[in-house]
């Protein structure tokens, strides 16, 4: 899925496995299944019980451990870790890649990170003050710090002490030489999934689609304020949070956009929850149209259940490319805007003299919507009525999702006719929040909506953004040639 296409990008991929003879075969398969998570970097961290050695870098799962190498044969060892990063706190180098690995008084730690640690600043502050170094400008890093305090290595139970001093969303995966915790923040704003393999090794996934591709079962999701010990004893479980004293903030922009539709998050199916949500959306937006034809890839479910609740034609009027990928940088701007149109091409003969509603998951800037509607227009389309299957969105997230500033948002500042005549459409619809809620499995205040509501169910209240901490400057080398 292309850079220039998703206006809004993942939030990073985790993955853990103790006790297989394939653990860091397995942790390469499930991460090119959570892929889609985060493009930016790869890494495996992975023990023999003593020792945890690490390989990470820049690019994708494929490109950073290259088919034919010996990389994979080299970390082999029985227990491991992955990741898949989007950088959504600290820029995008190799320090910042993950696992993180470091070593303290009680012995190595590799961790993987999901979300966004809203205080990370204000704790690497005070914990260089004191003398700390630090070696990355990512949030992850902090976690360190805060283990390795000695006032906190004594506690009956370290980890959980130290996620209490966190702010904001995380789902986290730690490998120790001999155990892996998993951890998932008291909002459960981020999903992390607990699974099993057909030889009984218990391993853990920001989504199932991973559980998937290494022909493991589901066993269920952490809890939130949840910690979970894969170890030789097999699972055990354990709560740093009381449960039921924070009421759950789970990112709903999961279900509706970033988790793979085979998945399972938050109770359900991603792919069910979506053609409810488009069915949802033709009620309360109905279209006179021929045919339905989805934004591809993550529209697609959606326009399933329009089109089903309409009895209109689904048909595909767009087809993506998945390979030209991020290789074809151009220098021209007129080529780079090629580029994008190779990225998603229209099949003339699907939209040519009809009136059609375009179906999309959501629209941010709206720049490259606005580029589809007039693709489609050169195409023939006689009517174009755009659907859209989550509230406009008019506010940041702070929780690990990298939106364009406020300032850029399409729906910031703009009302309906305005948003129509932007796109250059005949029609528009979007979801009502109530709808969209109406259709997820929990009740409604489960949720978290900021992104459309602006209630930020955590506290946001200090400045936060991506590279709040490049201030810091650090001398970074790559640890490959990128
Ligand atoms: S602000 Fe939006 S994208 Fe961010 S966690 Fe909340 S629902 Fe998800």
């Amino acid at each position: 899925m292309s850079e220039t296409i998703r206006e809004k990008k993942e939030n990073c991929g985790l993955f853990g496995i103790y006790g297989d003879k394939d653990a860091v075969g397995k942790t390469y398969l499930a991460l090119h299944s959570l892929q889609h998570r985060g493009q930016e970097s790869a890494g495996i961290a992975s023990s023999d019980g003593e020792e945890i050695q690490l390989y990470s870098g820049m690019g994708t799962v494929r490109r950073v451990f290259r088919a034919g190498s010996t990389i994979l044969s080299k970390l082999a060892n029985p227990i491991a870790i992955g990741h898949v990063r989007y950088s959504t706190s600290g820029g995008s180098s190799a320090a910042n890649s993950q696992p993180l690995l470091s070593e303290y008084s009680r012995g190595q730690v590799a961790i993987a990170h999901n979300g966004n640690l809203i205080n990370a600043m204000l704790l690497r502050d005070e914990y260089e003050a004191y003398g700390s170094i630090f070696k990355s400008t990512s949030d992850t890093e902090i976690i360190t710090h805060l283990l390795a305090k000695p006032s906190h290595v004594s506690k009956a139970d370290p980890l959980g002490h130290v996620l209490k001093h966190l702010q904001g969303s995380y789902s986290l995966v730690f490998l120790f030489a001999d155990y892996i915790d998993a951890a998932r923040d008291p909002f459960g704003v981020r999903p992390l999934c607990i699974g099993r393999t057909v030889e009984g090794a218990y391993c853990v996934a920001s989504e199932t689609c991973a559980f998937d591709a290494i022909d493991a079962e589901f066993v269920r999701e952490v809890e939130p304020g949840e910690i979970v010990r894969l170890d030789k004893k097999g699972l055990t479980s354990r709560f740093f949070v009381e449960p039921g004293t924070v009421t759950p903030a789970h990112c709903i922009f999961e279900h509706i956009y970033f988790a793979k539709q085979n998945s399972t998050i938050f109770g359900e199916n991603v792919h069910e929850f979506r053609k409810k949500l488009g069915r949802q959306l033709a009620i309360e937006h109905p279209a006179d149209a021929d045919v339905v034809i989805p934004i591809p890839d993550s529209g697609i479910s959606a326009a399933l259940g329009f089109a089903e609740r309409s009895r209109i034609p689904f048909d595909m009027g767009l087809v993506r490319s998945h390979y030209i990928g991020r290789t074809f940088i151009s220098p021209e701007q007129s080529l780079r805007e090629l580029a994008v149109n190779l990225k998603l091409q229209v099949i003339k003969e699907v939209v040519h003299g009809k009136r059609i509603a375009v179906v999309d998951d959501s629209i941010v800037r709206g720049t490259t919507t606005r580029g589809k509607i007039r693709a489609l227009r050169q195409a023939g389309a006689r009517e174009i009525h755009m659907r859209v299957s989550c509230p406009p969105i008019r506010h940041p997230c702070f929780y690990g999702v990298d939106f364009p500033t406020k300032e850029e948002l399409l729906a910031n500042n703009r009302d309906l006719d305005q948003i129509k005549e932007f796109l250059g459409v005949d029609s528009i619809g979007y979801i009502s929040l109530q709808g969209q809620l109406g259709c997820a499995t929990f009740p409604p205040d489960h949720y978290c909506t900021a992104c459309w509501s602006g209630k930020y169910p955590i506290p946001v209240d200090i400045a936060v953004n991506k590279f709040a901490m490049e201030h810091y400057q650090m001398r970074m080398f790559d640890k490959q040639d990128d």
